[in-house]
């Protein structure tokens, strides 16, 4: 850190896949918005959108990254439920525009021209950060900045889409796919007193799916999902977090009737649905995304008293491009953070 002369050090996206080190002049925040002194960073898969320029409208240079934590050090005009020195979280919901429908009716996370870190202001690959304060979520001082940061997106992500999901304690509840958000999306389900089963390719991730959480492990190499699922009863919900569409539609049909196919996992992809299945017990398939910056502070509330923890591979800011080449080729176990 160079605070003497009024520098501090980012990680830039200079052109589409190229990330760069540079020192950039620090700024105060506006009206509405603080300053933070970036403790910790996490890098998510959605941080491509930015780095390979596939965003419309990305302009560039920009400082990726929308798992931000760290300390509340300069506040701009009208900011008043804030204080210099508190620990606060910015994840992908970076303020909501007010004015769209999603907005009018109260729906922010669903809002048509969010802020979104990272993509439409600069973000958490970086020393210092200005965001929204009406962004910001609380971090409870026994989480350290590099646990809170992929819990500020993953986390969240997979915390909101269970426990949105209408569902009972007890209830069979899978999650396909033990990576970045699975291995949290197992751990909520078996905390929230769901039945929880993991479902992954192969024998190597049974063991740690079980110390996660899982109370069953379906390898869907050496068996099909779906029938297994059956096998146990059919599954209340779904929660699919492989970055695949082509892995999701035949999990279809280990649902019960009016179970729920719960997408968090982004992919290019298309999902394919058997109809017999999708009609014939009046299933669903639903999209999630993230959640607000109070749902962002339940789940921090709650993984702390309820113990759920991201596995994490933290580095320095300056191996940013090497971390997020790593998490691109699904190297990481399970999320990188950068550490200011
Ligand atoms: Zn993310
Ligand atoms: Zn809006």
């Amino acid at each position: 850190m160079n605070d003497s002369n009024n520098t501090y050090r980012a990680i830039e996206i200079t052109s589409p896949g190229k990330l760069a080190l540079v020192t950039r002049k620090i700024r105060e925040p506006g009206a509405g918005q603080v300053r933070l002194k970036v403790e910790a960073a996490g890098v998510c898969h959605s941080d491509a959108a930015a780095v390979e320029g596939q965003w419309p409208g990305l302009q560039l240079p920009r400082v990726p990254g929308h798992e931000i934590a760290g300390r509340i050090e300069a506040i701009g005009e009208g900011v008043t439920k804030w204080k210099v020195g508190q620990r606060v979280g910015v994840g992908w919901y970076g303020g909501e525009c007010g004015e769209c429908e999603s907005c009018r009716r109260g729906d922010f996370v669903t809002c048509q021209n969010p802020i979104i870190p990272g993509i439409t202001t600069d973000g958490g690959y970086a020393e210092k950060a200005i965001v929204e304060a009406r962004a910001l979520a609380s971090i409870p001082d026994d989480i350290t900045a590099e646990d809170a940061a992929p819990l500020l997106c993953a986390g969240v992500t997979t915390y909101n889409a269970l426990r949105n999901a209408k569902l009972r304690a007890g209830d069979l509840v899978a999650v396909q796919g033990i990576g970045g958000l699975g291995h949290l999306g197992v751990q909520f389900a078996n905390r929230m007193g769901f039945t929880t089963v993991a479902i992954a390719r192969g024998k190597d991730k049974e063991e740690l799916a079980r110390k996660l959480g899982a109370h069953h492990y379906i390898d869907s190499v050496a068996e099909d999902a779906a029938q297994a699922l059956q096998k146990l009863g059919g599954a209340n919900a779904i929660l699919a977090t492989a970055a695949s569409g082509k892995s999701m539609g035949p999990l279809l049909g280990g649902l019960k009737a009016r179970g729920k196919l719960i997408v968090v996992g982004a992919a290019m992809d298309p999902i394919e649905v058997s109809l017999p299945q999708l009609l014939f017990g009046s299933r669903t398939i639903q999209g999630e995304l993230v959640g607000t910056a109070i749902d962002i502070e339940d789940a921090l509330n709650f993984s702390q008293r309820q113990h759920v923890h991201p596995m994490n591979e933290v580095v320095a800011l300056e191996q940013a491009p090497a971390a997020y080449a790593k998490m691109m080729s699904n190297g990481a176990r399970f999320r990188m953070v950068l550490k200011m």
